[in-house]
């Protein structure tokens, strides 16, 4: 039964000519699916229209091959020949009770157009905001003419697809119309450029272009940034960011209002909490009658209650807390709160656009794999037979093939050596920011404590002779990988000879113990060849226990992979900020008399860098010698009835908590048959 307190978050909300079921409003966001794999997308949403959100919306959706984000898979509208699948797409939705939402995007400067080789629209003649050595050209009046046509026939176009919502879309520093608006990209001198009622007119007349099209029977939706986080270089909530919302105030049927660019929108919990958004958003319902949504990572209903009371937000949009539980909203009617699966806000999701292949999420291993695989992120099928399984290690990837497992009905029994659940979860959550990453863990530890058909024990280290001796059909082993210590990772591929031992403290000891692990006072060194959280994370960790830190990195920047998760410049900034020494493009050629010797990738010239202690990221090797004993003793299994013996996770080969949970999961769903991977539903 849905808790009272939560009744408001289930009252319909007028948009425009439309009224949606409730207040939950999936914003866009990018699937990494898009146009080239309109099943799977169409897959994935209509999964979240089962899970009760109200309104379901596509990702940006380009309006003309002069915004193609090739090779990036985002939605396209360019002509009738697009009507098709996304008809197929509306009508699902609407199916299954929910409205169905377009975002129209052109990109304008945003783009190279590495498909279309059209040289790319903007406000001014200035060079695009993508690494191609592209400039884009003013826009002269015929063209500006034109892309309003564009955009009014791909209203059109999406009003006969059967969308319910058109978006009109200036945010994220991406979109022309943003691009209009900002002094920073147009320098025109005509009626588009200049004064703040100049550089909006192309905005207005769209927007009006809009509502004129398709406003009879759609409503027509803005989305746009109030805040750039630049200060008084980039558009200001308390400046022209407010002057916006007041000047077009009633003219859209619905605000959509967020922070740009993308990194800012979409902050990782390392950089924000739920609800970062309120301060920057919260003005906008005072300047407009019109509905407002607002995203901000809410999963807690109490937070999305308040967001609402306090007059913030009507609607509660969400793009992560979304991928992470599909079903978020109908868990909250059921009264089911503690089964939300709540978004750790990680962004492995958009790293999964960033790198142009569907979404992949840390929390939900269903999310991208609803076409190929027609997993479901609630239903798993039922074995049909008993089996007993016996996991062993109670990390990410053991944790989710218990519970999947025994979902399915498996009577299944969870052993795990230490004194805590979680693996490395349960160490990396207690670094600098990292807290919601315990999340991973206690939702499948919920879920496998209200199971009647598992059984968890801590603090059981199983050897191959106990497993073999405990006679269950299949044993899964997701014990998980240890961090070298000896150096090897990319740039450098066999072990570092020259290593002290009495001077490394490696990555297992630093999770476990924290600061403690570090014995000597003086300098410490991070050498960083992991490239992703970790190194930076320490470097944090030790500067708050009063080390004074250096951080080494053959690579240019500091964590390069995290610029797909959107936090490598946030990262980089708060290193400086903490007076972390940054030694970027060198590698290790010595350590003698508590110095180490660098040497730069490049030209291979040396310097010396004091160091007390050295802490090597580097890379992981599997925890696999239960795997290796327990396969030299296969003669053995028939006779104790164990069927089958697999490795799981980082055990298999160490990758991300993604990864980890996705393999434990893809193990429960492929128990009794033969694996598939669907390959040929991508080709
Ligand atoms: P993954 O990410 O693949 O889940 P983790 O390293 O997070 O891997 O978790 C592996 C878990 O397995 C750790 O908690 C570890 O204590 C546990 N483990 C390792 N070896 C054994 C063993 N022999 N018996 C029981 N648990 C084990
Ligand atoms: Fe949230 Fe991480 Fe999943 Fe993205 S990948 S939805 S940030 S848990």
């Amino acid at each position: 039964m849905r808790d009272p307190r939560y009744d408001i978050l289930f009252e319909p909300v007028q948009i425009g000519p439309l009224t949606t079921r409730n207040r939950f409003f999936q914003v866009p966001h990018c699937s990494g699916m898009g146009h080239r794999y309109p099943e799977a997308d169409l897959a994935m949403r209509s999964m979240k229209a089962e899970g009760g959100w109200g309104v379901i919306s596509t990702q940006e959706t380009e309006i003309h091959p002069s915004s193609d984000l090739s090779p990036s898979n985002q939605g396209r509208i360019w002509d009738d020949r697009d009507l098709p699948r996304l008809r197929k797409m509306t009508e699902t939705l609407h199916k299954k009770g929910s409205l169905a939402a377009i975002q129209l995007v052109h990109n304008g400067i945003h783009t190279a157009n590495r498909l279309s080789r059209i040289a790319p629209y903007g406000p001014s003649d200035v060079v695009v905001d993508v690494t191609d050595p592209v400039q884009a050209r003013a826009m002269d009046k015929a063209d500006i003419a034109a892309f309003r046509k564009w955009h009014r026939d791909a209203a059109l176009r999406a009003k006969k697809a059967g969308f319910d919502i058109i978006y009109v879309y200036a945010g994220h520093d991406m979109t022309l119309l943003q691009h209009f608006l900002l002094k920073r990209y147009n320098s025109r001198s005509d009626e588009y450029g200049g004064s703040f009622e100049n550089r909006l007119r192309l905005f207005r007349e769209v927007l009006a272009d809009t509502r004129d099209a398709v406003g009879d029977s759609c409503a027509v939706a803005v989305r746009f940034a109030v805040e750039e986080l630049l200060g008084p270089a980039g558009l200001e909530h308390t400046g022209e960011g407010r002057d916006v919302v007041a000047a077009l105030a009633d003219e859209p049927d619905l605000w959509d209002v967020n922070l740009s660019n993308w990194s800012n929108d979409s902050q990782t919990a390392r950089f924000s909490q739920e609800g970062y958004q309120e301060d920057y958003v919260s003005f906008v319902k005072s300047l407009t009658t019109k509905p407002v949504v607002g995203v901000g990572r809410y999963t807690s209903p109490d937070s999305m209650v308040r967001a609402i009371r306090k007059g913030i937000l009507d609607l509660i949009g969400a793009a992560r807390p979304s991928i992470a539980d599909p079903f978020l909203p109908k868990k909250i009617e059921e009264g089911r709160i503690d089964d939300i699966r709540e978004c750790i806000g990680c962004n492995i999701c958009v790293a999964s656009d960033n790198t142009c292949v569907p979404l992949r999420c840390t929390q939900n291993p269903s999310i991208g794999e609803e076409w190929r695989k027609g997993w479901h992120p609630e239903v798993i099928p039922s074995l049909g037979k008993p089996q007993s399984v016996l996991v062993v290690g109670g990390g990410p990837a053991g944790l989710e093939a218990a519970r999947a497992l025994a979902q399915r009905g498996a009577e299944v029994v969870v052993a795990e050596a230490s004194q805590q659940w979680g693996g490395r979860v349960s160490h990396e959550s207690k670094l600098p920011g990292l807290a919601t990453w315990a999340r991973v863990s206690d939702w499948r530890m919920s879920q496998l404590r209200q199971a009647t058909n598992a059984e968890l024990y801590l603090d059981s280290p199983l050897t191959a002779d106990d497993i073999i001796a405990y006679q269950f059909q299949k044993v899964v082993l997701a014990t998980g990988a240890t961090w070298r210590t000896d150096g090897v990772g990319r740039v450098h591929r066999l072990p570092l000879p020259f290593l002290p031992s009495d001077a490394v403290v490696g990555v297992d000891d630093l999770l476990q113990k924290g600061a403690g692990a570090i014995s000597k006072s003086g300098r410490v060194v991070i050498f960083d060849d992991d490239h992703y959280y970790m190194a930076s994370a320490f470097a944090e960790m030790l500067v708050s226990a009063g080390y004074k830190v250096a951080f080494v990195t053959p690579s240019p920047i500091v964590a390069p992979w995290t610029e797909h998760t959107l936090e490598q410049a946030r990262i980089q900034q708060r290193l400086m900020e903490l007076d972390v020494e940054i030694i970027p493009l060198y590698q290790l050629a010595g350590f003698e008399g508590g110095e180490l010797t660098l040497e730069c990738v490049y030209s291979g010239a040396t310097k010396r860098l004091e160091c007390a202690t050295l802490v090597p990221v580097t890379s992981r090797l599997p925890s696999d010698h239960l795997w290796q004993e327990l396969q030299s003793r296969e003669a053995q299994w028939a006779d104790n009835g164990i069927e089958a013996v697999t490795r799981v996770g980082d055990c298999k080969a160490p990758g991300t908590i993604a990864a980890a949970v996705y393999d434990g999961h893809s193990y429960a769903q492929n128990l009794l048959a033969a694996p598939s991977d669907n390959y040929d539903r991508y080709r």
